[in-house]
């Protein structure tokens, strides 16, 4: 696309994924080009830098497009901003720290007219969208979910996400159950849940989740953040007419016992994708069903002390 017809675009809260896969993606997609970003700490070179969502909004800029790239906690604030101020918004996930607030986005922005995306990254891995074609005539017997990984890798220094609001182990545990309510269709809903809280810390650093599907079947979820060595992400589907196993948080697609071909890896470049769409369609794509089952899951949750968490 020739460059003067890509969608101006800013960005808030230049971290790590902004700095891992928002940027490339923006830079090697046809659609975007970042025109300013806004954080307190973080600089991106060659572009307008700003401190804060106030100092850029009094600019009268005339970017209409932001990605919010913040930790979900200050997410509701600056969405409501933006979208006051006409905006097309793009939510990292989670979309917000609740039902509530998620829900309040969608409405505003739908009465306000512009496009807000919450978006899902791992629905946009390789082997999800054959996944669920595959999924489509079988019968589901179980679902086994194991999310298992390092917090001290994965989040380094990310004291917001033990705090309230966070997310915990439901940080990581969430782009699985993203996956989980796009490859099942209808329905699922939360049996029991144990959740183990550091003696030192306000969110858990380990799940065990009992759900099913509204036709009865099982579906079990483990998450853990303290495994160190080769890190897990898989979701094992069984069926009436074979096994299917997304595996690294859905690169991978095996049926049966064969992994299937399905090409380099998408996620974010194909997340920009669908947002040039939705700009250019003004449509919207909120689907707040993986953070509802997070809500359902420390509705019905027991709580479990484990020892002290120390980076
Ligand atoms: P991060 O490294 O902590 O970066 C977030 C940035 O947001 C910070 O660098 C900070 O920049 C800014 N910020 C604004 N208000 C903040 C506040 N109250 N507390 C902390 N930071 C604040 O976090 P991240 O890993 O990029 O995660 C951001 C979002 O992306 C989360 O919702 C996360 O779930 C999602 N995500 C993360 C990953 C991953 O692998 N890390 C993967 C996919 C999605 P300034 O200090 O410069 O303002």
């Amino acid at each position: 696309m020739a460059t003067k017809d890509r969608i101006p675009l800013a960005l808030v809260g230049v971290g790590k994924i902004a700095r891992d896969q928002h940027f490339p993606s923006i830079a090697n997609g046809e659609d975007f080009v970042l025109k300013a970003a806004i954080s307190r700490h973080g600089r991106v070179e060659g572009i307008d830098n700003f401190d804060s969502l106030e100092a850029f909004l009094a600019t009268g800029t005339d970017i209409k497009a932001i990605a919010l790239c913040t930790p979900p906690e200050v997410r509701f604030d600056m969405a409501r901003q933006v979208i006051a101020a006409g905006f097309d918004v793009l939510l990292e996930k989670p979309p917000a720290t609740t039902i509530g607030e998620a829900e309040a986005l969608a409405a505003i922005a739908r009465d306000a007219g512009v496009t807000l995306f919450a978006t899902w990254h791992s629905r946009f891995a390789n082997g999800v969208a054959p996944a669920t074609a595959w999924l489509a005539d079988k019968k589901i017997e179980k679902v086994s979910i194991v999310w298992k990984e390092d917090v001290r890798r994965w989040h380094p220094g990310q004291d917001w996400i033990w705090e309230p609001g966070g997310f915990g182990v439901f940080d990581p545990g969430i782009n699985a159950l993203s996956i989980l309510t796009a490859i099942i269709p209808g329905a699922i809903l939360v049996d029991t849940a144990t959740l183990e809280f550091p003696a030192n810390r306000l969110q858990p650093i380990a799940a065990t989740i009992a759900m099913r599907t509204s036709a009865g079947a099982p579906i079990s979820a483990d998450f853990d953040w303290r495994q160190e060595g080769p890190q897990t992400w898989d979701i094992t589907v069984e069926t009436d007419r074979g096994i299917l196993r997304l595996a690294k948080g859905g690169a991978e697609l095996h049926i049966g016992d064969s992994p299937t071909e399905i090409g380099p890896d998408r996620e974010y470049p194909r997340i920009y994708d669908r947002f040039a769409h939705l700009i250019r369609s003004r449509e919207s794509d909120v689907d707040f069903q993986p953070l509802r089952l997070v809500a359902d899951s420390f509705l019905r949750a027991e709580r479990r002390e484990v020892a002290d968490f120390v980076e």
